[in-house]
Order: C-alpha cells, then structure tokens, then sequence
C-alpha cells in the first residue's frame, strides 16, 4: 500500500472516531444550547442576572442598571451597550434580566449556534473508509 494512501487511513480513522464521540455526546445532551459553550455561560448570567434592576426606556430599549457597568439594551436590533451580546451572540447578562422581565425565553435569544442541534448536525455525516487499491477507478487521463 502507498505510505500516502495509509496515511489518509490514519486521518480517517481518527475522524470517525472524533465524529462518533461528539455525536454520542450531543445525542446525550439534554439541554437546550450545547452544554460546555452556551448552557454553562447563561446559567453564570442568570445567577448575576437576580442582583440587578431594569428600567423600561420604551417598548424595545431597556437600561439595566448594574453595580459595575450599565447596560442599554435594544432587544429589535438584539444590542446591548456592553458589546457582549453582539460579540458572542448570546445573551449577556443584561439581556438576560431584559428577557426575565419580560417573561421572554432566554434561550430565543441565543445564536443557533449554540444550540444542541446545530452541534448535532455539524458531526451527522458519515465518514467512509478508503477502499481498497484494486476498487479504485483512475480515469485515463489522470
Ligand atoms: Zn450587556
């Protein structure tokens, strides 16, 4: 067998076995957002989130009034004044006292990337092995 060709073997077979593990893992997942990127990042803001006070602007603009920095949060551009929100696209914590007080789902906010199926989806295909040498079809003018 050519060294190229085992060496393919090799990438292959440690990405089956990458693909199969994150698979299992997200098939186990039962939280909304993938468990170590999103889900443990909003629980940390809705434990900061109870210490803090909003202050209806309008119908879409909020100020949540924090002890270190004040947030302005526009929930129809999805912005807040801290930046985070834009950056990670998921809610900081000022998003998430916004989404408290108006009874909104957190989790609406957060990007699809987060999420568990999106995380499912990225490892859904199937990685075939190289076949055998004598299998092979080489066009002629290769
Ligand atoms: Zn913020």
């Amino acid at each position: 067998m050519l060294p190229v060709v085992h060496l393919i073997d090799e990438i292959i077979n440690l990405l089956v076995k990458w693909f199969s593990k994150r698979r299992d893992f997200a098939l186990k997942c039962t939280s909304t957002l993938c468990p170590n990127f999103g889900e443990k990042k909003l629980r940390r803001k809705l434990e900061c989130a109870s210490r803090m006070n909003v202050v209806k602007l309008n119908h879409v603009e909020y100020n949540v009034v924090d002890g270190d920095m004040d947030g302005h949060v526009h929930l129809t551009n999805n912005t807040c004044s801290c930046r985070k929100f834009q950056l990670e696209q998921l809610p900081c914590k000022h998003v998430v006292v916004v989404c408290r007080f108006l009874k909104l789902n957190i989790y609406s906010m957060a990007s699809l990337y987060y999420t568990r199926n999106t995380w499912l989806n990225a490892y859904s295909d199937t990685i075939y092995l190289v076949q055998p040498q004598e299998l092979w079809v080489i066009l002629e003018d290769v």
